[in-house]
């Protein structure tokens, strides 16, 4: 453990570009994935001991794109336009907004490396989060419910029904909507912006440039264009996952495996044993028939974040213990989550929504839900003031805008959640299955409005003295003992920001 450990190093790396950002990170903790070329799909080969095995099935990128023909923006029109509003990055974060402004007949230009490009991650939701936007249609996948797994005798079931987002759908749903409210798309990366009293001017690496009254940096964990003021020290969620083909799997069809936390793969006292002991790791599952299903091997928040090394071993482990045989695989996806961590300087002249802006929730990971729920505030934020009344412009606008995304509320739910994540880091397998017994046997209410980002500061407090009241004697000695230091910086940090 300990020389896996070191070989990365800590990770406090924002401030500037995501590929500087990237080459200062241990090369297992790289964004990038890197894959075995010209694989044969069709081998049927079990997954064994090493890591590697696994990984020889691991098919060649398939970069997917949207078969639409985009508007683009035209920089060399002579009567060149200052468009109102310039979302740079077209992930989930940058469309939802993309398209409300174009909505509401403001000009908006979107430019993205990648335009048409599917997203490539697996998203996961809740049913009733997609439920309340109307977006049920974008699930291709959903379970009844999901299940627990603390240890070999304890499982909960959770009456909450689970979904994995259909990515082609969800991005073509936006944008067709963004295409016909008029956003016109350009395909590069940002590298600079300057800022003018009234308008900004966004450099790209053709060199071509975009003038827009408004500036919104949707780059997710990249944080291109956004600035910091403190430095940013997040925890991180590493885990890897695999879309496979297997010859059978234990797990029911009609429940998603939410958390395993069983450590029965690893032999006493193997090394790898001891890993997960001090930094456990659990197996995140969404089956989607007997021979179909999604696996996911995830360290929940560590400081630094695990080697994606260590997480495909254990990952191996895990499935041959369960007798798991993976015969191909479809995709795979190396996941790198900051959490947690300082917001962006607040406010600034660019504004920010997504992984840039520091809405992914700091003890789950997750920001998909929350992200897409927030984005017509934002946009609503940005037409009201940019509409036809023009009654803010430059930095009295981004202060106006900033204040809609992060108001005090939810920078208080934030900080309960960062508290969450300080205790998540101090918890060591026993730990953890101590908490998340404690935490699934609360009322849904509660677990659900944690998971969803729904409670807000008073009603957290009575959560945090509800999960004390149902731990075992002596998870509240642990709570005590390791939770003392992050409550007390957490009630200085909520003291501080009382504007
Ligand atoms: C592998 C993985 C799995 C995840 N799974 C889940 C999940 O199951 N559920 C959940 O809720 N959350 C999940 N998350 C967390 C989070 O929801 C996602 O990271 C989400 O994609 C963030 O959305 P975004 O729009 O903020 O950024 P992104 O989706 O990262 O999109 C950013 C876009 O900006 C572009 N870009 C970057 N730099 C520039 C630049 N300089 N100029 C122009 N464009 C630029 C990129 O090309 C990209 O298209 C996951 C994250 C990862 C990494």
């Amino acid at each position: 453990m300990d020389t896996l450990l070191s070989t990365h190093n800590r990770l406090p790396l924002p401030l500037r570009g995501l590929a500087e950002r990237q080459m200062s990170l241990p090369p297992s903790l790289r964004l990038e994935t890197r894959r075995k070329r010209g694989r044969n799909l069709d081998t049927r080969v079990s997954a064994r001991a090493s890591s590697g095995a696994l990984l020889e099935l691991v098919p060649e990128v398939k970069k997917e794109n949207l078969d639409l023909d985009l508007p683009l923006y035209d920089p060399s029109s002579t009567k060149r336009v200052v468009m109102d509003l310039a979302v740079v990055g077209s992930g989930p974060a940058g469309l939802a907004v993309a398209q409300q402004v174009s909505k509401a007949g403001l000009s908006v230009c979107a430019i993205d490396p990648s335009p048409k490009l599917i997203w490539p991650n697996n998203y996961g939701v809740w049913v009733d989060e997609f439920e309340a936007m109307d977006l049920l249609d974008c699930l291709d996948a959903t379970w009844p419910g999901a299940v627990v797994c603390i240890d070999d005798r304890n499982k909960k079931l959770l009456d909450r029904p689970y979904g994995r987002v259909n990515r082609k759908q969800l991005k073509s749903k936006m944008m067709q909507k963004c295409v016909s409210h008029g956003v016109r798309f350009h395909q590069a990366k940002v590298v600079k912006v300057i800022h003018e009293e009234s308008k900004s001017v966004l450099i790209c690496n053709d060199g071509v440039t975009v003038e827009a009254a408004v500036v919104l940096d949707a780059t997710g964990f990249s944080r291109s264009l956004v600035q910091y003021d403190k430095p940013y020290n997040p925890g991180y969620q590493v885990a890897y996952g695999i879309l496979a083909e297997v010859e059978e799997h234990p797990f029911d069809l009609d429940k998603m495996l939410f958390m395993d936390w069983r450590d029965s793969h690893l032999a006493s006292g193997s090394e790898l044993k001891r890993r997960n002991e001090r930094i456990p790791t659990f197996l995140y599952a969404m089956p989607f028939s007997s021979t179909r299903i999604f696996l996911e091997e995830t360290s929940l928040v560590a400081r630094p974040g695990l080697a994606m090394e260590d997480i495909q071993e254990r990952m191996v482990a895990r499935l041959r213990h369960l007798g798991i045989k993976v015969k191909s695989i479809e995709e795979d996806e190396r996941c790198v989550i900051p959490m947690g961590g300082p917001l962006p300087l607040l406010p600034q002249r660019v504004l920010g929504i997504g992984g840039t802006a520091g809405m992914v929730h700091p003890s789950t990971g997750y920001m998909v839900a929350r992200t897409l729920a927030t984005a017509p505030i934002v946009a609503n934020s940005i037409v009201q003031y940019l509409g036809s009344a023009r009654s803010l412009t430059g930095n009295e606008l981004s202060e106006a805008v900033w204040k809609d995304l992060w108001p005090i509320e939810r920078r208080r739910q934030r900080e309960f959640f960062c508290f969450g994540m300080d205790i998540l880091l101090k918890l060591d397998l026993q730990g953890t299955r101590r908490f998340f017994d404690a935490f699934f046997d609360l009322e849904p209410y509660y677990w659900h409005g944690f998971l969803s980002s729904r409670l807000f500061l008073p009603e957290l407090v009575i959560f945090g003295l509800a999960l004390f009241s149902h731990a075992s004697n002596t998870s509240r000695l642990e709570i005590m003992a390791k939770g003392t230091v992050p409550l007390v910086g957490m009630i200085s940090n909520l003291l501080r920001d009382r504007s």
